[in-house]
């Protein structure tokens, strides 16, 4: 299987020409199943459904639109800041067609996180909606690289492009270019109203298409995520054509397990490059269909009824999504077409595991990686899956655990979790972190790429997460990970979440403290006697050491915009009180 994966790299690689493009020429001669591309609802009851030839025709029109209207050279760079509607999977494909470099942002970002975005990276582009373009006006003046603007929206904005407008001036003749232009720099916008009402009458779905996709080559930049800001400001990873377009398919092939059949529902944020691994490239490495529903808010009640009422083969979501859908009652529901279950971001407590396996019948199939990565390790479909495991390596990257010299330990010692870069720098493996080369620099040692992460791997080869580096507490000569202590207090029936970080003491150097999140049925419970039988469970469940000797109750705990438990916002509380 590794080997497989690792035969070369084609010098040339496009994800939209190599790979979308071939299964557009497969569905034209009726060799894959009559699955759509994509799938897309929302609340109201609307739906989208794009074969791979609709999704290319449009594509390519917003490429035009890229290159013409906005003047965007190849190796510029696009920030796309929209919540799930279909024009930010346009948008993905049409940065692949024209060379330029994709940002995504999430649509929860604030005017100054807007402001950090597009300084840092440097765009010359930024793709949103109304919500978020006034943020962008208020900052604009302090981007100097940032030259156009595109609108997704019902309405017109100055000085800004307005995308479904100008796909319908696209969609009609190419030469309509010339218009779109002069729209971007109208001062008065009356003109190019009159236009484009005249247009808008026409069917664009009739109208000709023609863009050809620039040649990349397989080490070009592709595409900068963003990290998800856990422990610290979010780090700016730059990732290669091959690293995702390619380096993916392990995601696609083994983990997710996806066949051209498959539909698959991710649920991650737009944002984060989780979207890129999971509603973009794997699923479409593999033909799948990329379904995905308008949810602007989490609620676990939509996410139940859509699962029962769409044919969704394989479902993606974050740990703290299943941990909220299994406090609801499932069992109503049936998950018809449901086959395979997928978690990954966060290490998922074995009590979800075996919740969400006691109402649907289905496994949770972790996998474990980064921004930085693709797969890392992961629980493949046939594979016996030990509780609390990350499960093994993916094919991707030899994965070792290292010690502080970078040399390789045994099976059982605990220590970094490395991915080996020498004598060859594997593929699905970011390049650099963007205007950072010190930061880069930090994560090798010896022949590896250090994630950050610290774990141990059985004598069966599976690895065990034990926490981030930066989270472990080290008590009386002890190290504890937080993450098995976590999971004994979340067995306690009056724990709805918690998270243990370490804690000042004068004798003891540090101590394991929990914050812990109560279910609602033991807020009234005397908190004395309460603190005690949470201690005393974890000592029962874990090795007693690693007990919390502090705990606190707090109404919820600090998270990511992705939903990450944000530990050291809750360590540098405790340490400032000493
Ligand atoms: P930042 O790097 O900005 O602090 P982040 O590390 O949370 O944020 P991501 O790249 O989104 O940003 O997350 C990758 C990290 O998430 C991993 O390094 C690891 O700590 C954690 N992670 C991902 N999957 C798992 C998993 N299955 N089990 C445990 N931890 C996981
Ligand atoms: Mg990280």
């Amino acid at each position: 299987m590794k080997q497989d994966f690792k035969l070369g790299i084609p010098e040339y690689f496009n994800f939209a020409k190599d790979v979308l493009d071939q299964w557009t020429d497969k569905e034209k001669a009726g060799k894959k199943p009559s699955n759509p591309a994509f799938w897309w609802i929302n609340r109201n009851g609307e739906e989208m459904r794009w074969s791979f030839e609709e999704l290319g025709s449009l594509s390519r029109k917003f490429a035009n639109i890229l290159s013409e209207a906005c003047s965007l050279q190849r190796g510029d760079r696009v920030i796309l800041i929209l919540p799930r509607v279909p024009e930010w999977w346009l948008a993905n494909v049409a940065c692949l067609r024209t060379g330029t470099v994709l940002i995504p942002g999430t649509t929860q970002l604030t005017q100054k996180d807007i402001l950090y975005r597009l300084q840092s990276s440097k765009a010359n582009c930024i793709i949103t909606n109304d919500v978020l373009a006034p943020a962008v006006d208020a900052v604009a003046s302090k981007c100097e690289n940032l030259h156009s603007k595109l609108i997704v929206s019902e309405n017109s904005r100055e000085g800004w492009g307005n995308l479904k407008e100008l796909m319908k001036v696209f969609l009609c003749h190419p030469g309509w270019s010339t218009v779109a232009r002069s729209w971007l720099t109208a001062t008065s916008t009356s003109l190019v109203q009159a236009i484009l009402s005249l247009l808008s009458s026409w069917d664009y779905r009739h109208a000709s298409d023609s863009h050809t996709c620039v040649k990349t080559k397989h080490n070009e930049i592709m595409a900068i995520f963003l990290t998800s800001g856990t422990s610290g400001y979010p780090k700016m990873t730059a990732h290669t054509h091959s690293s995702f377009g390619l380096g993916l398919s392990v995601n696609g092939r083994f983990w997710l397990d996806l066949t051209p059949s498959d539909v698959m529902w991710n649920t991650s944020d737009t944002g984060w490059a989780k979207s890129a691994w999971s509603s973009v490239f794997s699923p479409w490495i593999q033909g799948a269909c990329v379904f995905t529903h308008h949810l602007p808010r989490f609620e676990p009640t939509s996410i139940l009824q859509t699962l029962s009422k769409y044919p969704i083969t394989v479902f993606c979501s974050a740990p703290t999504v299943y941990r909220m859908l299994v406090q609801n009652d499932i069992t109503s529901y049936k998950f018809k077409s449901l086959k395979h279950c997928v978690s990954a971001g966060e290490p998922i407590t074995p009590d979800v595991t075996e919740k969400w396996r006691n109402k649907t019948g289905l496994d949770i199939y972790e996998g474990y990686g980064q921004t930085e990565t693709v797969l890392i390790c992961g629980n493949f479909k046939g594979m016996k899956i030990k509780p609390g495991s990350m499960g093994k390596p993916s094919p991707a990257f030899d994965v070792k655990i290292v010690d502080v010299n970078g040399n390789v330990l045994p099976p059982g010692q605990e220590g970094d979790i490395g991915i080996q870069v020498l004598p060859n720098r594997p593929f699905g493996l970011f390049t650099h972190y963007v205007d950072n080369p010190s930061k880069t620099a930090s994560t090798l040692r010896g022949n590896f790429y250090i994630t950050g992460d610290r774990g141990y791997m059985d004598k069966d080869g599976y690895f065990w997460f034990v926490a981030r580096a930066d989270d472990v507490i080290l008590s009386s000569g002890y190290r504890i990970g937080p993450f098995e202590v976590e999971n004994a207090l979340n067995e306690h029936p009056s724990v709805a979440e918690s998270a243990v970080v370490s804690s000042p003491d004068p004798i003891r150097g540090e101590v394991v403290k929990a914050f812990v999140v109560l279910n609602p049925d033991y807020k009234s419970h005397d908190q004395e006697q309460l603190i005690k039988e949470i201690q005393e469970h974890v000592k029962k469940t874990t090795a007693p050491y690693k007990y919390p000797r502090k705990v606190e109750f707090i109404q919820e705990l600090p998270k990511t915009i992705s939903g990450k438990t944000k530990r050291n916002e809750l360590r540098k509380k405790e340490w400032k009180t000493i």
